[in-house]
């Protein structure tokens, strides 16, 4: 099986989020996507805003039409602060050996990769696709030397030689402007999200009274 693995905080996921995976997953014949919600990431100075079982309960609705999307609790079993070079591990560890991992990050992401916990590692246990994001750059530069020739750049057909990885995909197809910290901003003052995220995600957002004044209780 050939699987992805798509980490974030997806406080809430979007519909950014969404466009990533499905063209992602048609690109690359996935046979399966899995969105894996962290508890916190290593990389950002704040903490999730909504609790981590309302950010999985936003993704299981998101994903529900998908019939290759799963959520995956592996980091919020975990615990603490959810480093991806551990969640690769639990997926290797409980894959077949014939089954290929392809995990799915922005450019803006791709970006901090050499400060990530042991991504040498990590490079080694899968397969990267890294999509364009607007406003920042997609290219290989801040990788050493040594791992440029696993970089692939996917032109805009996306067609690929399906050599044995691990490989680096850069992928440009992706134009989407959507993002976590706009559509917190906006329902702070008030404004409507709805065509930024999924219908259920929007009721979802709106019952519980998310980033404005949750209901807790
Ligand atoms: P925030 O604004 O809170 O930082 P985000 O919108 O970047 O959130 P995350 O959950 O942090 O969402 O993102 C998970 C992954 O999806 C990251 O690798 C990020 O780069 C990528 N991503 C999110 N939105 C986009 C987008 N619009 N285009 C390309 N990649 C994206």
């Amino acid at each position: 099986m050939r699987i992805g693995i798509f980490g974030g905080t997806f406080d809430p996921v979007h519909n950014g989020h969404l466009e990533i995976a499905e063209k992602v997953e048609h690109w690359f014949s996935l046979d399966r996507v899995h969105f894996v919600p962290a508890v916190r990431s290593p990389h950002k100075a704040q903490p999730p805003e909504a609790a981590a079982w309302d950010r999985f309960a936003m993704l299981v609705l998101a994903t529900r039409p998908y019939g290759r999307f799963y959520v995956s609790t592996v980091e919020l079993e975990r615990g603490g602060v959810s480093y991806t070079i551990d969640t690769i591990r639990e997926f290797r560890r409980q894959m077949g050996t014939g089954d290929d991992l392809y995990f799915i990050m922005g450019a803006d992401a791709f970006r901090t990769l050499t400060g990530w916990k042991e991504y040498e590692e990590l490079l080694r246990l899968t397969n990267l696709i890294v999509v364009s994001r607007p406003g920042h750059v997609l290219n290989a530069e801040g990788l050493p030397e040594a791992f440029r020739p696993r970089v692939r750049i996917l032109g805009p057909d996306h067609e690929s030689t399906w050599e044995h990885g691990p490989y680096i995909y850069l992928c440009s197809g992706i134009h989407n402007e959507t993002s976590a910290t706009a559509i917190r901003a906006a329902l702070r003052r008030g404004e409507m999200i709805a065509h930024l995220v999924p219908p259920d995600v929007a009721t979802y957002i709106e019952k519980y009274r998310l980033y404005r004044d949750a209901v807790t209780i």
